[in-house]
């Protein structure tokens, strides 16, 4: 069974988003026409973590880092394509609509989907993980699109600017896109409700997979087992609407307000009902705040939100996976982590794993590794298996350099850490750890 929606009809180019095995792909698809939004040409001084030259290389930039951000940490086998553009949406002096997203489809009772509730509405995204398979292979998942009026509409919001940093904190008079887009595509992978908060109507008669986990405290009953009424009586009762996920209820003692001593955690409820924020976001009495609350707030985290979609069906990446990357070495089939720092007198930086001939000069046991430049090689980290020996790993480690560094091993199966660091000015250090890490 399907529900029907709008298909986006202008496809112009993709870009495929870097993933660890086994990670989420999400694909985007940049709808937006030459020179406007995504392909605007107006040149930008690059900021931190983004060195794109144009606008829009700058705005698709980040929102490849935020798509990045959700396959770090969700798993699926079926990849996940967002279509995205960036318009004018309405803003005023005082109030703005920064974006929108959402499925493009739900789906229930689909085929091959062992454990998935009956007459229940599934996200495309979440629908074509537990099916297995993409059930609309042209349609793209999610849609989702952001405003240009920050850049371009000096009397929008006062004149704020989107911030289109990386990783740092968004300058005064701006709004940072990084966590605009992160929000959004939550509520793309399913991070919302189609019942109608002012009716509380099902949608189409059928319970959807966010709305079960609803509750009205007081009266101890899921959105599942109410009548309309109840629900459209529970959508603004403010404080008493909370959700009950065993994954959120588990992280939700990291919370310091906004959750029920039972674990419960308060949902978005004013009265009278917000249209497009009541139900499907936290509540904006959670301390710290979230990036799934209704409002755009200063340093947002993410302690809840990804493990209320993980409460809803998603996979969670595991979140001690050694993940390979420029500066990632993963070894003894991933279950070690290897990354290295290094200091001179006046800089600090992250040891890259060499490659030669582009091949990464990493095998399963060990890694090298370059600080200043590709070609020169500064030192090596390997990890042995000597289970049958000692019944240990063992570290060794030594180095080229008279440069400061910290190699950093981490065992992904336990959790347990060992570092070495050779003191700036010294000749390296050679280290042969046979105690290293115990095999079980
Ligand atoms: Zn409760
Ligand atoms: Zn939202």
């Amino acid at each position: 069974m399907r529900r029907a929606a709008a298909i986006p009809a202008l496809l112009v180019m993709l870009w495929l988003v870097g993933r660890p095995a086994g990670a989420a792909t999400i694909t985007i698809m940049n709808t937006n026409l030459p020179g406007i939004g995504f392909n605007d040409p107006t040149p930008a001084a690059p900021v931190a973590g983004n060195a794109g030259t144009t606008l829009g290389q700058q705005r698709l930039n980040v929102f490849i880092a935020a798509a990045a951000y959700w396959s770090d940490r969700l798993s699926s086998a079926v990849p996940i394509t967002v279509s995205a553009k960036m318009v004018a949406l309405s803003c005023t002096a005082n109030s703005a609509l920064l974006g929108s997203a959402g499925p493009t489809d739900f789906w229930s009772d689909f085929v091959n989907a062992p454990g998935v509730r009956a007459a229940t509405w599934y996200p495309s995204a979440l629908a074509n993980t537990l099916a297995g398979s993409d059930l609309d292979t042209p349609t793209p998942e999610i849609n989702a699109q952001f405003s240009t009026n920050l850049d371009h509409n000096p009397a929008c919001l006062g004149g704020i600017h989107w911030d289109y940093s990386i990783g740092g904190a968004a300058p005064a008079h701006t709004l940072p896109f990084y966590q605009t887009v992160l929000h959004e595509l939550a509520h793309g992978l399913g991070f919302l409700t189609v019942v109608d908060s002012a009716t509380g109507a099902l949608a189409q008669g059928q319970d959807d997979i966010f709305e079960i986990f609803l509750e009205d405290h007081s009266t101890g009953k899921t959105w599942g087992q109410m009548t309309n009424s109840q629900r459209a009586t529970s959508a603004k009762d403010a404080g008493d609407l909370h959700w009950t996920g065993p994954h959120v209820v588990a992280a939700s003692p990291a919370l310091s307000a906004g959750r029920h001593p039972s674990g419960h955690v308060q949902m978005y409820a004013p009265n009278p009902v917000q249209a497009g924020s009541s139900v499907s976001h936290w509540d904006t009495a959670l301390a710290p705040d979230e990036i799934l609350e209704p409002f755009a707030t200063a340093n947002p985290h993410d302690l809840l939100t990804t493990h209320l979609l993980n409460d809803i069906g998603w996979s969670l990446q595991s979140p001690g996976s050694c993940v390979p990357g420029a500066d990632t070495a993963c070894v003894q089939s991933g279950r070690f982590e290897v990354k290295v720092d290094w200091e001179t007198a006046t800089a600090t930086g992250a040891g890259k794993v060499m490659s030669f001939g582009g091949q990464q000069a990493a095998n399963d046991e060990s890694s090298f590794w370059w600080f200043f430049s590709p070609a020169n090689f500064e030192m090596g980290v390997k990890v042995l298996n000597a289970c049958a020996f000692n019944g240990n790993f063992w570290v060794y480690t030594s180095g080229l350099t008279d440069q400061g560094w910290t190699v950093h091993v981490r065992d992904t199966a336990t959790g347990a850490t060992q570092t070495y660091s050779n003191a700036l000015g010294h000749l390296s250090s050679t280290f042969a750890d046979t105690g290293a890490f115990s095999c079980n």
